[in-house]
């Protein structure tokens, strides 16, 4: 296959172009390094089966040549990072996907989108199912990027329907792994960075909100194994390994040997942080066959690891 990865120079769309081209795929990378990084792909540049396009995709997206598969991954995906840039991110959920849809039209192609779990807003379900339709504020500050995606998600089906396009949906949660950029605020590199610093680990609010972890390589071989379906509905990827911010804080701190502790910080929470967050994965067990290998202290071992390398 050929296929084209938008946000190819972020943390997953470099590791999901690594597996294509270690699966004899050829792919072409797409990126405007709004929250990527070069260096996320620099080992890839000068492979024959590896071309990049830096490229903006909510303009009109061009590729020459034939494409088997369209990737859309393009999207800020850290509160951070979608806080500062809201417009953007709306536009790269809206246009974007509008783009990379008519792309997969017109190259007669499979279309796969990288959604998430915050389509189900701060659930009201839980674990959360793929058939919750979820609790969003679409005018609070986290709705930028639920909206964008729960709109991706919309267009993607109407693309279905109207058109018979193979499409998939991946309902992507919490991910982690070397290449996250340590600066983008989410808890993972927050806390690994404060406890390679040797700084106390900030826990937001009261830190009894949970998150389920799961490790990149897991999440890339659910996308992998669901662009080979003809499953057109969402499927849920992500691990039960649920922890409250406090515990998963202690164990970072734990593991990397930091003594400093955790600071509280009550006002670094942002309104409508979800309370809760695991998925119910039967629907990924069942049609993929898959569930998750990497256990949770040796993938962060390993993120730590990486971490520790490019501080
Ligand atoms: P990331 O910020 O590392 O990667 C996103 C990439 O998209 C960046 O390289 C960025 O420059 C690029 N991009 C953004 N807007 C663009 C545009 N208009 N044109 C071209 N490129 C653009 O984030 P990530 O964690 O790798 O997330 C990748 C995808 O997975 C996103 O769609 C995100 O919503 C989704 N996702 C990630 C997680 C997670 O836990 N990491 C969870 C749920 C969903
Ligand atoms: N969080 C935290 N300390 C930090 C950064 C984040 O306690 O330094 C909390 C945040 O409030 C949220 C959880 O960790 O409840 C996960 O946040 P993240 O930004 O990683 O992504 P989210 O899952 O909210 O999209």
């Amino acid at each position: 296959m050929r296929v084209l990865i938008t946000g190819a120079a972020g943390f997953i769309g470099s590791h999901l172009s690594d597996r294509f081209l270690a699966e004899g795929h050829a792919v072409v990378g797409m990126d405007n390094f709004v929250t990527g990084n070069a260096r996320n792909i620099a080992h890839l540049i000068g492979n024959p089966n590896f071309n990049f396009i830096r490229h903006d995709v909510t303009n009109y997206i061009y590729v020459a040549g034939e494409i088997d598969a369209v990737l859309h991954f393009a999207s800020p995906a850290s509160p951070i990072d979608y806080l500062k840039l809201p417009i953007q991110t709306l536009k790269v959920g809206s246009l974007g996907t509008h783009n990379a849809l008519g792309l997969a039209m017109a190259k007669k192609a499979r279309f796969l989108l990288a959604s998430t779990s915050e389509v189900y807003g701060d659930p009201l379900q839980h674990p959360q199912r793929e058939d919750y339709a979820g609790n969003v504020d679409s005018i609070g500050p986290r709705g930028v990027y639920d909206e964008a995606k729960r709109f991706a998600e919309a267009i993607t089906m109407a693309y279905h329907r109207a058109h018979g396009l193979n499409t998939h949906i991946v309902r992507i949660f919490n991910t982690y792994g070397p290449r996250m950029r340590l600066d983008d605020g989410r808890v993972v590199p927050n806390f690994i960075g404060q406890a390679i610093r040797d700084e106390p680990l900030t826990v937001y609010g009261n830190g009894q909100q949970t998150r389920s972890f799961q490790y990149v390589t897991d999440l890339i071989e659910g996308v992998y194994r669901l662009l080979a379906t003809d499953f057109h509905d969402p499927v849920n990827i992500g691990t039960q390994d649920e922890l409250s911010m406090t515990d998963f804080a202690k164990l970072i701190n734990e593991i990397t040997g930091n003594s400093a502790g955790i600071v509280f910080k009550q006002a670094n929470r942002i309104q409508g942080d979800p309370q809760t967050r695991r998925p119910d994965t039967t629907r990924a067990q069942t049609i993929l066959g898959w569930q998750p290998v990497m256990p949770l202290r040796e993938g962060l071992e390993r993120t730590i690891a990486y971490f520790r390398e490019v501080l």
